[in-house]
């Protein structure tokens, strides 16, 4: 079986964009609806002749109360479910209480976290991605998931990691 990266976060971060980006197709549900993304959904992804399976998460209403618990939840099943988990923060917002959340829990599921700064459409957002190292995972990788900024990159990355 190929390996599996988990793609978590907060609603409306860029993850579904993100996943489009990985696999390069438009496939995956985006929409500035925060929270569209109905359920997990996988996808083939190929890198540099590497195959992998990405799985975009979400389907959470991120109004409803009890949103915490919820992302505590599918950052905890996704990492069960992943070899390697692709942690997608909105640089542009910067740290929320929510990613603290999962932060905390990706920390202790022992697998490989991947950080990924998204919404960096230019080097002047560079700065902005650096108050991601507070989450205590490692050195956040920039990217523009819309505009596939460093998306190369990133990709590098969780080759690196698979
Ligand atoms: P999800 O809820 O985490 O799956 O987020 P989506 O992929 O649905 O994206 C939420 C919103 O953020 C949409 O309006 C996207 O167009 C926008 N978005 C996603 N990635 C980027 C990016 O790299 N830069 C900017 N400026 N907007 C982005
Ligand atoms: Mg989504």
């Amino acid at each position: 079986p190929q390996p599996v990266v988990a793609v978590v976060g907060r609603p409306n971060v860029g993850k579904s964009t993100l996943v489009n980006r990985i696999i390069g197709r438009r496939e995956a549900v985006v929409e500035d609806v925060p929270g569209v993304t109905r359920d997990r959904v996988t996808y083939d992804a190929t890198w540099r002749g590497r195959r992998f399976t990405v799985v975009d998460t979400g389907g959470w209403d991120p109004d409803a109360t009890g949103m915490a618990l919820k992302i505590a939840e599918q950052a905890q099943v996704a990492a069960e479910l992943a070899d390697v988990i692709l942690f997608v923060v909105d640089a542009v917002v910067g740290v929320t209480d929510a990613d603290e959340i999962v932060g905390h829990v990706l920390r202790g599921s022992g697998k490989p976290v991947i950080l990924a700064a998204n919404k960096v459409d230019n080097q002047q957002m560079e700065l902005e991605a650096a108050g991601l190292w507070a989450l205590g995972l490692g050195e956040p990788q920039p990217v523009s998931a819309l505009h596939g900024r460093s998306s190369g990159d990133l990709l590098d990355v969780i080759l690196d990691r698979l």
